[in-house]
């Protein structure tokens, strides 16, 4: 049913919102709470900030969705994507034709990522990447003569995407809970979660013993029904959940040992978010198979892909035949052009080596100060990457009753004073564009802080049920 002001092609919030509430879902987003409250229209970004239709501008903290890295206003990128576009807008990369854009970034992502991954399979997001990553995991071992090995190991609160297969690959229980779970050979260990399921025992027995649920698993499922394990090196969507010292060397000792194949889903650490290219090169992870998105093109065009190591590469093209798999958007010249002056430009104005040398240390100690607060247990960072855990009781770190509610109250103080935080439960995040510098940093900070503030007023007021 067309509306009134849209025939007249003027729109105003009001009607924008309630354009948004007749006719569009939102992803991740309970449908009828968000029409009664209405959503908050964003029309215009530059740098870090952003401006929403009433014309209030907020410090975007969490690069949109992890992915803005360069920041917003980038002309560059956007010529890319014109000159591109004049030249060869779409062609496929299917029977044996290819385009220039989706070579070069190939060239350039076989230069920029780990020493063994020389092969990129290019898709349109983070969530067909890890199908992809299946069905190539599942193909390996079937060509070695090991059909039995379908099961891949991943770990509880993962994300890794939201199509059907990635959805039971991560592990999301709420996810999982909304009969999404369809896909068998996917079974979950526990995460490397210290503040929430450590227990107080000293953190790095606590990594090892977490990474040692691997084996056990191995152990328990048989190695020859094993094909591969998968993990964020930091989890992003799961709480920014930084592992102890002592995890991914065990983990990668076990992969190792039973010669399974390891998977980084590096979808959020991918392209300078830890301060190195990739969270594998941070932690010394050895991967044969990498998944990639949102960084990779700063989010201003949709691409993912799978960086494929020489193991698996070596097995796919010498024994494999025809991969029967593919999408129509796979090495998108227009996004491959966009993608590929996006790392360019992180070469050129050495945005990674910045962040390790300057603004991740700097964002460590400005961030930690904020586990001061009086209602935070922990507040922690790595790279770019942030959180701080919300409790009720500072000095046992017991968490309000209700799960959730003071994120959310949080979330929204921070919506309303000029910052975009994100809550997951009670556990605020942040993932700044790369490019914030250390004035903005401060200011980042010190509207975090006294968003805690009325954070905590907000709370003693009775704002939450407990
Ligand atoms: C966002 C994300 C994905 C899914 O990417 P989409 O582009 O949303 O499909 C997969 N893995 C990780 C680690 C992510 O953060």
């Amino acid at each position: 049913m067309p509306s009134a002001n849209r025939d007249q092609g003027t729109y105003d919030t009001a009607d924008y919102q309630a354009a948004d509430g007749r006719h569009h879902l939102h992803p991740f987003t309970d449908f009828k709470s968000l029409r009664s409250r209405g959503t908050r229209v964003i029309t215009r970004a530059q740098g870090i900030y952003l401006w929403d239709s009433e014309g209030h501008k907020m410090l975007d903290a969490m690069a949109g969705l992890w992915c803005v890295n360069l920041g917003y206003g980038r002309e560059e990128l956007a010529q890319a994507a014109y000159t591109q576009m004049q030249a060869l807008p779409y062609y496929n990369s299917f029977f044996q034709t290819t385009t220039q854009p989706a070579i070069k970034l190939a060239e350039k992502l076989a230069e920029v990522s780990p020493e063994s991954l020389n092969h990129a399979f290019f898709t349109g997001s983070g969530s067909e990447s890890n199908d992809t990553i299946i069905r190539m995991v599942r193909r390996y071992w079937q060509l070695l003569e090991q059909p039995q090995k379908t099961v891949i190991i991943s770990r509880n609160n993962a994300y890794h995407g939201s199509t059907v297969a990635a959805t039971s690959l991560g592990g999301m229980r709420y996810m999982h809970d909304q009969n999404s779970l369809a896909i068998e050979d996917f079974v979950h260990i526990d995460q490397p979660y210290w503040f929430g399921e450590g227990g107080g025992r000293p953190v790095e027995a606590f990594g090892l013993a977490v990474a040692q649920q691997l084996e056990s698993k191995i152990l328990e499922l048989g190695v020859n029904r094993v094909a591969a394990f998968i993990a964020e090196p930091v989890q992003g969507a799961g709480g920014v959940i930084i592992p102890p010292a002592s995890y991914w060397p065990e983990i990668q000792r076990i992969c190792d040992h039973y010669g399974i194949l390891l998977i980084a889903d590096e979808v959020i650490c991918g392209f300078g978010r830890l301060g190195a290219w990739f969270g594998s090169d941070h932690f010394g992870i050895r991967p044969d198979l990498m998944t990639i998105a949102k960084g990779l093109s700063s989010g201003y065009l949709p691409i993912g892909g799978v960086l494929v190591g020489d193991r698996v590469a070596g097995v796919l093209i010498d024994q494999g035949g025809e991969f029967a798999h593919g999408f129509t958007y796979s090495g998108h010249p227009t996004t491959a052009a966009v993608a590929l002056k996006n790392l360019e430009i992180l070469q050129r104005e050495q945005i990674i080596e910045t962040v390790a040398a300057q603004t991740a240390p700097y964002l460590e100690a400005a961030w930690g100060k904020l586990g001061e607060h009086p209602l935070v247990g922990e507040a922690r960072s790595l790279g770019l990457l942030g959180a701080i855990e919300l409790v009720k009781d500072k000095q046992s770190r017991i968490r309000f009753d209700d799960k959730g509610s003071a994120g959310a109250l949080c979330r929204d103080i921070c919506f309303d004073n000029g910052l975009v935080m994100r809550a997951v439960g009670d556990t605020m995040v942040i993932s700044p564009p790369l490019v914030i510098t250390t004035a903005e940093i401060d200011e980042l900070v010190e509207k975090a802080s006294r968003c805690l503030d009325k954070t905590l007023a907000a709370i003693n007021d009775g704002k939450l049920s407990d």
